[in-house]
């Protein structure tokens, strides 16, 4: 829009005083040398509205200088100097003293307002005219205090999405420019903190110290600022490590019916972070506060709050709040990035996501497209995640990975939604209902997950003891199916049906306890190795347990050697397979003996609790 200025003159409101000439003088010398003009007229009136000093309105700029407009300038002037003085953290520097050279040296700026007023509201959307060159994704402010988003610009109006309640607007309200785009204020403060959307704590708890100031959006790193991902980000969950590898800066989607674990899943790679460097960064959005507040007590319990930060948008929050929480999510993530830290996003979920954007969208009265989402609705994900990356080593090997979530409606994967975040990520876990039902939790559908990361996202150490499980598993899913109803199987079928079997059966995990590495590899080798294959299904998982207790404490070497070097020579491997045989000879006598040894040290342990 540009800026228009209908007529020649400016008015000028008093309080109770009208100006001397002098002053009259002064302020025509102002508006002539700021709009070029020397035409301008001067009509005074009073306004009974104003406590003191004057506004002078001319066209859509407003000076303000009345006791009020003081009051509020030298508050955002003491705001600004806060800001920067908690930016620069100058030990030499002290902040009583900054503000009190601000107050003294305080004099009313003749910076112009520009100023639009609301036609139309209804549905968190304001219409606007008349609020100058305003840009796409600029903050304004109402007379109430409420922020607004500029998100359609069109000829004449501006629509404006409200970040807040729009009881307190009406049609003929102000709307002030603030010349700056939306953005989340971010630090470290932020770890251990339940946000909004716009970074206010929704916990209670002490304000935040904030170092920055970050814009919502940002473009990508572009290819030269990246380098491939190649370090592996464990979830801790045996079924993903092995088959399904994330790498630090890669972007893998979490895929599934309602109620089959997808949060969970994220909830665990968030936990099993408390012994990596890795920041973790939960986006809730469009979920009930009461899930909200038990995930963030979840993560309390395990101590994983402390290096967490909850953005919360909830199902009541207005959607252009919805809108944007992840964009702030991730902005919060870039600062942590860009300063060579490795940070964990997760989106829960991009469905409510999209749907918060569909509603708003059709409110701004952008024409439906495809189940009636806007055109722009893939936009709306690639570049979001497209802002996921590992930076190259120049720049500081950062990383942010992020682990969206979808949920799909009866398993259907090729809706709209679900198409358009599978063709943006590097791969997707898929949870299956019917597995969820049956007990195979989590219930990752091994044929139709993939990382297309692959391999390089993992350790030597899984790389190589992982062998043939996804084979394996694969071929056990078809077997199964056509020899439900025979009875005469032959040997070498019924082999490979009981070694399928114990395969699925290690792949059950209780929540909140994900593996680390080692215990994983060891997990692998024995199951590979076939040592498994002849105990009852139903023991599996107390025989695995049984045995990752007993390596920790009567095989710690073989522990502490895959815990520092991450390798598997072959003469570790058969040390491996050795100590497990000795073990599966008399599981029960071996339960005795650890019962029996010295108390060993947590901290040096590679796991605290059993699987
Ligand atoms: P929604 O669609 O409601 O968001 P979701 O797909 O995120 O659901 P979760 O909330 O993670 O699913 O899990 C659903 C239920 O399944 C929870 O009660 C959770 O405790 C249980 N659950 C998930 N994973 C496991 C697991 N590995 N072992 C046992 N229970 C599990
Ligand atoms: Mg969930």
């Amino acid at each position: 829009m540009s800026t228009r200025i209908d007529s020649n003159t400016a008015i000028l409101r008093y309080a109770a005083t009208p100006p001397t000439d002098e002053q009259i003088a002064q302020i025509r010398q102002i508006l002539a040398k700021r709009f070029r003009n020397k035409a301008i007229a001067l009509e005074l009136q009073k306004d009974d509205q104003l406590t003191g000093g004057f506004v002078i309105s001319y066209g859509n700029f407003e000076y303000d200088w009345s006791d009020r407009g003081r009051e509020s300038q030298l508050e955002s002037g003491l705001i600004v100097s806060h800001d920067n003085f908690l930016r620069r953290r100058n030990p030499e520097e002290n902040i009583i003293s900054i503000l009190k050279g601000r107050i003294e040296e305080f004099e009313l700026y003749a910076e112009a307002k520009e100023i639009g007023t609301v036609l139309e509201i209804g549905d968190g959307i304001a219409t606007i005219k008349d609020v100058g060159n305003v840009n796409y994704g600029e903050i304004v402010i109402f007379d109430d205090g409420t922020r607004g988003m500029v998100q359609d610009i069109q000829k004449k109006t501006v629509g404006v999405i409200l970040f807040g309640d729009q009881r307190g607007i009406r049609a003929g309200s102000h709307v002030v420019r603030m010349n700056r785009e939306a953005g989340i204020s971010v630090g470290e403060d932020y770890l251990g903190r339940v946000v909004d959307a716009l970074g206010a704590p929704l916990d209670g708890g002490a304000n935040i110290r904030p170092v920055g100031y970050y814009p919502i959006e940002q473009p990508a790193p572009g290819i030269s600022e990246r380098q491939s991902v190649h370090e592996p980000m464990e979830t801790g969950i045996l079924s993903i490590d092995t088959m399904f590898p994330i790498g630090r800066g890669q972007r893998e989607l979490i895929i599934g019916d309602r109620q089959t674990g997808k949060t969970s899943i994220a909830l665990d790679t968030i936990i099993n972070q408390r012994r990596s460097d890795v920041i973790c960064i939960y986006v809730a959005i469009g979920q009930k506060a009461s899930t909200i507040a038990q995930l963030v007590n979840t993560l309390k319990k395990y101590d994983a709050m402390r290096y967490t930060t909850v953005v919360a948008a909830t199902a009541s929050d207005p959607a252009p709040l919805q809108y944007i929480a992840p964009y702030a999510g991730t902005a919060m993530a870039e600062y942590y990035m860009h300063r060579g830290q490795h940070v964990l996003i997760v989106y829960d979920d991009l469905s409510k996501h999209a749907v918060a954007y569909r509603s708003l969208s059709l409110l701004l009265g952008r024409p439906p497209g495809r189940e009636a989402y806007p055109g722009d609705i893939f936009y709306l994900h690639s570049r979001l995640l497209e802002r996921s990356a590992k930076l190259s080593d120049e720049l500081g090997g950062g990383s942010i990975t992020a682990l969206p979530i979808v949920e799909t409606q009866a398993g259907d994967v090729s809706a709209y939604i679900p198409t358009n975040v599978i063709s943006i990520t590097d791969g997707q876990i898929f949870l299956e209902s019917d597995l969820f039902f049956e007990g195979m939790r989590p219930a990752v559908n091994v044929g139709l997950s993939v990382s297309r990361v692959g391999s390089s996202a993992q350790t030597e150490a899984i790389r190589k003891s992982s062998g043939s499980i996804r084979i394996d598993l694969a071929q056990y899913r078809e077997m199964a199916v056509f020899t439900q109803f025979s009875s005469d199987l032959d040997d070498m079928t019924k082999k490979q049906l009981a070694h399928g079997q114990v395969l699925m059966e290690l792949l059950k995990q209780r929540l909140g306890r994900p593996m680390p590495m080692a215990d994983q590899v060891i997990s692998l080798i024995a199951a590979n190795g076939g040592l498994l294959d002849d105990i009852p299904k139903d023991d599996v998982k107390d025989i695995q347990r049984g045995m990752l207790h007993w390596f920790h404490h009567m095989q710690e070497k073989i522990c502490l050697e895959l815990r520092q070097e991450k390798y598997l020579p072959f003469r570790l491997k058969d040390e491996i397979l050795a100590a497990a045989k000795e073990y599966l000879a008399d599981p029960a006598e071996a339960d005795r003996k650890v019962e029996d040894a010295p108390l060993f040290e947590e901290a040096n342990s590679s796991v605290s609790k059993p699987v």
